[in-house]
């Protein structure tokens, strides 16, 4: 078998030539690695281009969380610079989880136009855009709605199933991780998401609470949200890994 990982931030790994081994040996065929930052840009196109097994394709984008960063113009350039090395848009969207951001207009504004900024080159370039919206779903749907981006990956989506709804209905995508195994919101949002619109990642380096230890994710822990995400929805492993593989290759056209 082999499995994709669709999201993951491979250049934050303390071994990274092991994880990445790791994976190839776990069926990992290919890693989407999303960029943060400028920093993160640059050391992505150069992994993507020294590593063969699994693939890497790079994602170049801007995290909300990074937005206030004295790179932030410089990496937009950049970004737009090398979109054409790049399998996506993303990391970008919006992220309104603080209640420091929710009453913090100036930094909502901030990024509004930061994301305004990746989905206007998606649309350009028609790549792939892998949005975060964690507590700004709404925002994040109506940007993209608005935008006339045809493909959109609401990444990690654990919020509201009405707002789940119309993303599925614009014709989007949603992905989960190894969350899905005991997360109610994950495991919620899952349940509602038809499996021809989900694919699955890691978010690599996330550390994940699932069972005694807890653990840090690496690609390979792309097979406990397959795994998870076909028990969650009793559906057979097999089938299920085939229909997240191709919609991952019809996604990203990878
Ligand atoms: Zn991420």
């Amino acid at each position: 078998m082999t499995i994709i990982d669709t999201h993951a931030h491979i250049d934050e790994l303390e071994d990274l030539s092991g994880a990445l081994e790791r994976a190839f040996q776990a069926g990992v065929s290919d890693i989407v690695a999303v960029s943060v930052n400028l920093d993160s840009m640059k050391k992505l196109l150069d992994i993507a281009a020294r590593h063969q097994q699994p693939k890497i394709h790079p994602a170049l984008g801007i995290h909300p969380g990074m937005v206030k960063e004295p790179t932030q113009t410089e990496a937009l350039d950049f970004m737009r610079a090398n979109i054409k090395s790049a399998a996506a848009v993303g990391e970008t969207g919006l992220d309104y989880w603080y209640k420091w951001v929710r009453k913090d207009e100036v930094e909502r504004g901030k990024q509004k136009e930061s994301f305004a900024f990746h989905l206007e080159l998606a649309r350009e370039t028609a790549l792939p855009i892998v949005i975060h919206s964690r507590g700004a779903w709404r925002d994040c749907l109506s940007m993209t709605v608005a935008s006339g981006v045809k493909r959109a990956l609401f990444h990690w989506y654990s919020g509201p199933v009405d707002i789940l709804a119309e993303i599925i209905a614009a014709g989007f995508y949603v992905s989960t991780g190894p969350s899905v195994a005991y997360s109610p919101e994950s495991r919620r949002a899952m349940t509602e998401a038809p499996l021809e619109r989900i694919v699955v990642e890691t978010d690599t380096p996330v550390n994940y609470r699932d069972g005694e230890q807890g653990f840090s994710a690496e690609p390979k822990d792309v097979t406990r949200a397959w795994k998870a995400l076909a028990q969650l929805k009793n559906l057979d492993e097999q089938k299920t890994l085939e229909t997240l593989n191709a919609n991952a290759r019809t996604f990203f056209g990878i």
